[in-house]
Formats: C-alpha cells, sequence, structure tokens
C-alpha cells in the first residue's frame, strides 16, 4: 500500500542518531532555552546564509511574530495569495491587519506579480508572497514593487526551505523569511517548530523579545513589550539538527522523483506537469499536476491505492473565517481554476521506483480508458 507521505521510512534512515540525540538530550534535563535551539538557529543561519535566525513554536508564530515585529497591526493591510494554507492570512488577520488577496500565476500557482500594483492601497505595508509546492515567487518583481511603494516584503517559504531563486534561498531576498518545521515540511519536526530569518539586526532584537514575553535579555522578570511564548524545545531542535544535515539531499531526492514523473507523464496530453523555470531551482514539497478531469482521476488512482491530495480544496478568499473581508467567487479567476483541476501525488525522497512506476501506469490507464 503506497503512502501519500511515509514519514517511518525517513525515520528509519536516521533512527540511530535520532535516538542518540533524544536520549542525551534527556539526560541533561534541559529542556527549553538550551544549546540544542541555539546551535541549530546559527547552522540554520549557515544554510540559509543569512545572519540572523530566530527559532519558534510554528510556521504560524513565524509569520505572525514577523508581522508583529514590523510593527504592523489595526489599519494595515498585507498582501498575499489565497491560494495557500489558512495560516498565511490568519497571521495577517490576527495581528489586525487585513489580509489583501490577489491572483495566482496558473504556471506556478504563486502570486501573480503583475496584479500586484493594483491591490496597493495607501494603507499597505507588505507584501507576503507564499513559495507554494516548493517554489518562490517572481522575487525580483515584487522587490521592485516593494521598493517603489516603500513595502516590507516577508516571504511565507514553509514549503520551500532549501530552494533557489537566481543563486538565493528562500526566505533571504525580502526582510524576512519564514519556515515551518511541521512534520510534513521538507524539514519536519517530530512535533511543531518553526523559525524566521533576517539580515536586519533590529528586527531579530525585536523578534527575539517578542516570542518570550518580552522578557528582558538582562533580566528575565522585567518585560519590555507584551509578547507570546512561542519557543521551539530543546528535543524539537536536537532532532532537526540531525535532519538538517539531510536537507539538501532529500530536495534532492524528491527532485528525482518529480523529474521522472515528470517525464512519464508529460505525453499524456490531459495532464499538465510542474514548470520549473532556469532561474528557479524546486525543492517540491508537492508534486502537483493540473487536469480537467481531477475529480475522477482522483477517485480511479484511490481504488487503485494510490492516494493523492487536493491543496488546496477551498482557497482562503472564500473561508468561512474571513467572510469578514467580503470577497466572493468569482474574485479570482485562476485561483479558482486551479482549486478544480490540481492534484498532488505522493512525493518524498524514499518512495520507490516501483511505486513511482505504479502510480504513472495508473495514471496513463485512466487516461486510456
Ligand atoms: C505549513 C504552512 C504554514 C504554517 O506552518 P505551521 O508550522 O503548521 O504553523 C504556513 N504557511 C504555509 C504556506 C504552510 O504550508
Amino acid at each position: 500500500m503506497i503512502k501519500f507521505l511515509d514519514l517511518g521510512l525517513q525515520y528509519k534512515t536516521i533512527q540511530k542518531k535520532i535516538e542518540k540525540t533524544i536520549h542525551n538530550i534527556l539526560e541533561t534535563g534541559i529542556f527549553i532555552g538550551g544549546k540544542e535551539v541555539q546551535i541549530f538557529e546559527r547552522e540554520v543561519e549557515k544554510f540559509c546564509g543569512t545572519k540572523y535566525a530566530i527559532s519558534v513554536n510554528s510556521g504560524t508564530d513565524a509569520l505572525f511574530l514577523s508581522l508583529k515585529a514590523l510593527e504592523i497591526g489595526s489599519g494595515d493591510e498585507v498582501i498575499t495569495t489565497p491560494f495557500t494554507f489558512m495560516a498565511t492570512a490568519e497571521a495577517i488577520a490576527n495581528c489586525g491587519a487585513k489580509p489583501v488577496f490577489v491572483d495566482i500565476n496558473p504556471e506556478n500557482f504563486n502570486i501573480d506579480v503583475y496584479k500586484i500594483e493594483k491591490a496597493i492601497t495607501k494603507n499597505t505595508k507588505a507584501i507576503m508572497p507564499v513559495h507554494i509546492f516548493g517554489q518562490i515567487s517572481e522575487m525580483s518583481e515584487i522587490i521592485k514593487i516593494a521598493k517603489k511603494h516603500n513595502l516590507y516584503i516577508i516571504e511565507d517559504s514553509a514549503q520551500s526551505m532549501g530552494a533557489e531563486y537566481k543563486g538565493k534561498k528562500a526566505g533571504t531576498i525580502g526582510d524576512l523569511g519564514c519556515f515551518s518545521f511541521f512534520p510534513s515540511k521538507n524539514l519536519g519536526a517530530m512535533g511543531d517548530g518553526g523559525m524566521v530569518i533576517t539580515n536586519n539586526k533590529k528586527l531579530n532584537d525585536s523578534l527575539r523579545l517578542l516570542k518570550n514575553h518580552g522578557s528582558s535579555p538582562e533580566y528575565k522578570y522585567k518585560n519590555l513589550v507584551l509578547g507570546v511564548n512561542s519557543r521551539l524545545d530543546e528535543l524539537q531542535a536536537g532532532i532537526l539538527r540531525v535532519k538538517l544535515n539531510y536537507l539538501n539531499k532529500w530536495n534532492i531526492g524528491r527532485v528525482k522523483v518529480a523529474n521522472y514523473y515528470s517525464k512519464n507523464l508529460k505525453v499524456v496530453k490531459e495532464i499538465h506537469v510542474p514548470v520549473v523555470k532556469d532561474d528557479k531551482t524546486n525543492v517540491f514539497h508537492q508534486y502537483t499536476i493540473r487536469t480537467e478531469k481531477r475529480d475522477e482521476l482522483k477517485n480511479y488512482l484511490e481504488k487503485a491505492g494510490v492516494p493523492t491530495m487536493v491543496y488546496y480544496p477551498l482557497p482562503l478568499h472564500l473561508q468561512p473565517a474571513l467572510e469578514y473581508l467580503n470577497y466572493k467567487n468569482g474574485d479570482f479567476p485562476e485561483v479558482e481554476k486551479a482549486r478544480k483541476e490540481v492534484l498532488s501525488l505522493p512525493i518524498y525522497p524514499e518512495l520507490s521506483r516501483k511505486d513511482q512506476n505504479y502510480i504513472i501506469e495508473k495514471i496513463k490507464e485512466f487516461y486510456q480508458k
């Protein structure tokens, strides 16, 4: 039986190292604010090539606290895409700001950079591009727009750690980059976790205060600003340190599966396989095809023992929780078309060639019938 994602297979390849790490941390008796967290932050700085990495409790908190650090709140607007996980807009809304949506580029599902300027008002403070499915957005255009209108850029890189755009890593191009270590992400914890990266010392200092009750670095019980409790714990940091060593290798493993799928599926004329431009790498958090007969194909594959997923079935502008923003069906034609056509196939470095061949065979079989 093929699984959509099988983290058990990954665990087998690193079991000894993980168990040793957990054991060592248990023996120290230090679970919050110890050296694993500090070292992991330095390792992420090195991996990304950025000055500061600030660990937090989740990708959602990474986004929320980034907005807080930029002092974005009530009366402000932040531009993003509705074709993403709820956390993106939720972080904006929970800061008191208004999420303003822009349609997507149908080729890569990222924000359509040529529609951003029309959405800018006098209240716009930031753009939050989401590097969806493992591929970075058109950042050159976004930077141009941000400079022209004096806006901040927060990259939601939750699905794209390790991806590159014109030689730069995801999260390092804007003012702040946010990662999630939710277990299914390319770098996944065994629980929740997240990280913000930046080259800006002021933002680093502000994030460190905000993530820990505004507690002064000099004296813990002096609270300088209103913050939250959003700390990565030692066990997760230790586990993530082991896994970070494999991230590049695992990302390459995902690309290999993706290339094999694409090579074999591009001959099926009813399917659009993912497009990757020359100036980017794609770390394939998801391998997402488009097809008009999506629901029929999904059912057919399910019956054949091939699990697939639809990301995202209900775009954010149509979410009940965001009804107050007054968007309606039809506002974002590319998102609404994509939502009916997208299908994500199983992808992980450990997925066997035999399983890949079976999945390809069943897809081809569906279209031959
Ligand atoms: C996973 C994800 C998040 C949220 O991360 P959590 O760690 O689950 O809070 C935010 N944005 C995107 C695009 C994601 O995929």
